[in-house]
């Protein structure tokens, strides 16, 4: 019976990756230097895999960024404007893509930290990265005959977007033809090095797909099926189930020997597998969660394998994982101070290759008896623990589905309500909610973890902070101000720390894009706050000035979809806990005197599901939760929100649904596309401030340029409910940037609260 592993982490245990690239890109290292780690890390991922019993072990699933960049270059499509002259694309015109160099701009990265690929008829495709022909031989070299990974050619131009020039109605499928002779050369090196699998992730085949795009499919691997043949043949889909019409079509491929399905998110797969699969073709079950860190059932996914042996055949039938490991934390070896309970019930991504095989070996009747009751023991442990249930919790959160909750006066009114309460000028001015975090904050808050400094000394450090900030708002004569967050690490971890039903890790990184990465939390119980979370650093900040000091809160869905989630209870019920939570924590601000709470929700929109039937569902639960945190402040309490991101074009109403007194929102990159919901805005009322200047960039903005922005905005906006403000938070910036930039914007309002 065997074993498959769809992808691994590239970071490292301990973030080799990511200090090795970092410290390349500063010029403190080699190309040799950063090759050696990287070439390290794959050593020992190929000979834990190997050393496991893993049969399929996967390659080419390294990247010094990401693997659509990756392919970009393999395809040799690299921008004109990087000034690529040809030849095996190296680190400098990788990276250029990636990050930008001192003339050129990075390519743009999605929000689903991918470098989108820039197509259009002019392209001239070379095969120009030999990555994964290199990467297999290097395993084959340390003894590992390995699956090289590709991503597969119409996920790829799927994922493309036209190129600057381009008509934005350019069809990409049509530039098929011209990398599939690509694909072949790559397919053929594969194959005589000695390839004998070979892996194509289709991911795209999980979307709302219209049939010319399936046809796609189609025509691109009949096109590749003499170039294949002699090889097997894997087809790799992931993060939700197939749709009916492209599993017909993704079954009948030609040349194809397996197809790889997630079964941890792919509702329908199995009922589809059972409707009908291929005869003599190879079903990789990917029953091994790769996108979170909770042990595998191993009695369940045991089941669901023998039903499915059931129908492909015994030799037919491979246990995986449902989707590439990177997107889980690493080793669990790396946690020796996470509880034991808690840790019982985890696996990271070195775990669940340990899982998958022990799998494996049990439906080839090999069953490692003492690791599959422990694996029980720590199921039925997590079921009863009294950790994870709190029915007073539970009880509150079910009563929430299917209600409504809503402010019972609407926001015009209750925005003249705040106004007299408030007193604020036309185009009020406030900043989004941290100020630069600088080294000395950042060496306070660790030496108070590691109780190297008294809780006093951290208290009096904090509000000095806080105190510095406030008089700098001051002078610079914003209007709403904000105490600058000097107490918060992560906008999440900060409140994850203090509610009950979170875990924290040492390591427990996960990458986000390039070398950055990610810690979520853990969470693992019914959610409470023991106690307020915010109030008292927030009326230490209101108690140092005069103005409105706006409370600071992270928002219920955001909380959710930062952190690792239950798989014990549906996404709504824990978002619903949260909310309660954040709830308690709103009602306290606003007895301690706070009248501006903002409560952010960063992450609404990256939480949507991939399929459109699905938005619905989610948006509704989502906002609800958002509602229910706000619910029961007085009408003169000012709820503000801010969201990291200007595309909601197809998200507005349940924006608007939000029912926010303000909303706060990026808009550095697309002024046009926010017209259209600016006019929505205009229909609803509620304040609304589009950020006037890019906080992701060094620049200064002018004072012109400011005003000019405005200007923009206020002509389609009417005057009363604009606000100005930075588009994000200013955590990352030095206080030589924000200090100037912050003058410019209070003047640009200045200037045009005198002309209106
Ligand atoms: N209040 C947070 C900050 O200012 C918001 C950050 C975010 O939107 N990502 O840092
Ligand atoms: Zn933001």
């Amino acid at each position: 019976m065997a074993s498959h592993i769809v992808g691994y982490p590239r970071m490292g245990p301990k973030r080799e990756l990511k200090f090795a690239l970092e410290s390349f890109w500063d010029g403190k290292s080699s190309a040799e230097d950063l090759e050696k780690v990287s070439a390290d890390l794959r050593a020992s991922i190929w000979k834990q895999m190997s050393g496991a019993g893993i049969k399929y072990i996967p390659s080419n699933t390294f990247s010094y960024y990401d693997q659509v960049l990756d392919t970009t270059a393999m395809l040799g499509a690299v921008p004109p404007r990087y000034n690529w002259t040809g030849g095996e694309i190296g680190f400098s015109t990788y990276f250029s893509m990636a990050r930008g160099n001192a003339s050129v701009p990075a390519m743009e990265m999605t929000k689903c930290h991918f470098i989108v690929p820039e197509l259009g008829p002019d392209v001239n495709f070379s095969y120009a990265s030999h990555k994964a022909v290199n990467e297999y031989n290097e395993a084959k070299s340390l003894g590992v005959d390995t699956v090289p990974v590709l991503i597969g050619p119409v996920t790829y131009l799927l994922l493309s977007k036209p190129a600057k020039g381009v008509e934005k109605t350019f069809p990409l499928l049509s530039l098929l033809d011209k990398i599939l002779p690509i694909y072949k050369e790559v397919i053929a090196e594969l194959k005589a090095a000695g390839a004998s699998w070979i892996q194509f992730d289709e991911p795209t085949l999980v979307l709302d797909l219209e049939s010319h795009q399936l046809e796609a499919f189609t025509k691109a691997y009949a096109e590749l099926e003499s170039s294949l043949s002699g090889l097997n043949v894997l087809i790799e889909t992931y993060f939700a189930d197939v749709p009916a019409a492209a599993f017909k079509t993704l079954t009948s491929l030609s040349g194809v020997s397996g197809f790889g399905f997630d079964l941890v998110r792919g509702g329908q797969t199995l009922d589809l597998i059972k409707g009908g699969f291929p005869s003599g073709k190879y079903l990789f079950a990917g029953v091994v969660d790769g996108r979170n860190i909770w042990a595998n059932d191993l009695e369940a996914s045991l089941t669901i394998l023998q039903s499915l042996e059931g129908i492909v055949g015994k030799d037919k039938l491979v246990v995986s994982t449902s989707c590439s490991l990177l997107h889980t934390a690493v080793d669990l070896i790396n946690e020796p101070k996470l509880d034991q309970e808690i840790k019982s019930w985890l696996a990271f991504a070195a775990q669940k290759v340990v899982e998958v095989n022990a799998l494996a070996k049990a439906l080839a009747g090999e069953k490692d008896e003492a690791f599959f009751s422990a694996n029980a023991a720590a199921q039925a442990s997590r079921k009863s623990s009294p950790r994870v249930t709190n029915e007073a919790v539970q009880k509150a959160a079910a009563a929430l589905k299917g209600s409504d909750h809503r402010r019972a006066t609407n926001v015009s009114a209750r925005l003249d309500a705040q106004q007299k309460k408030l007193n604020l000028p036309i185009l009020p001015t406030t900043t989004i909610g941290s100020f630069p975090q600088t080294i000395e904050l950042r060496r306070v808050r660790r030496e108070y973890k590691a109780k190297k400094i008294s809780e006093e000394e951290y208290i009096k450090a904090i509000k000095e902070e806080i105190n510095k900030v406030v008089k700098l708002q001051e002078e610079l004569d914003i209007d709403v101000l904000v105490h600058g967050e000097p107490e918060r690490n992560d906008m999440v971890e900060y409140f994850g720390e203090q509610l009950s039903g979170f875990a924290f890790t040492a390591n427990g990184w996960v990458q986000s894009y390039g070398s950055r990465c990610v810690k979520p939390p853990i969470i693992y119980g019914d959610v409470s706050r023991p106690k307020p979370m915010t109030v008292f650093w927030s009326t230490a900040a209101q108690s140092m000035t005069k103005r409105p000091m706006k409370g600071m809160l992270t928002g219920p869905v955001t909380i959710l979809n930062w952190s690792f989630v239950r798989n014990d209870q549906p996404r709504f019920e824990t978002c619903y806990q949260i909310a309660l939570a954040i709830k308690d924590e709103v009602e306290d601000l606003e007895k301690a005197g706070i009248t501006v709470i903002q409560i952010d929700e960063a992450a609404l929109r990256e939480g949507l599901p991939l399929r459109k039937a699905e938005h619905a569902f989610y948006l509704d639960w989502a906002v609800h939760s958002f509602r229910i945190t706000n619910v029961g402040v007085e009408d003169t309490t000012q709820i503000h929100t801010h969201m990291c991101y200007s595309n909601f074009n197809d998200i507005i109403h349940s924006i608007i649904n939000m029912d926010a007194d303000v909303i706060t929102i990026e808009n550095s990159r697309s002024d046009e596309k926010l017209l259209s919901v600016f006019r929505e805005g205009v229909k609803y009322g509620a304040g609304i401030g589009p950020g006037v200047y890019d906080i992701h960039s060094p620049r200064i903005p002018s004072t012109e340029e400011i005003a000019d922005r405005i200007n923009k905005m206020l002509a389609v906006l009417e005057t009363n409910i604009l606000w100005v403000n930075p588009d994000c938070g200013l955590k990352t910036r030095k206080y030589t940037e924000v200090k100037p930039a912050l003058e410019n914007m209070v003047s640009a309002a200045k200037l045009l609260r005198t002309q209106l």
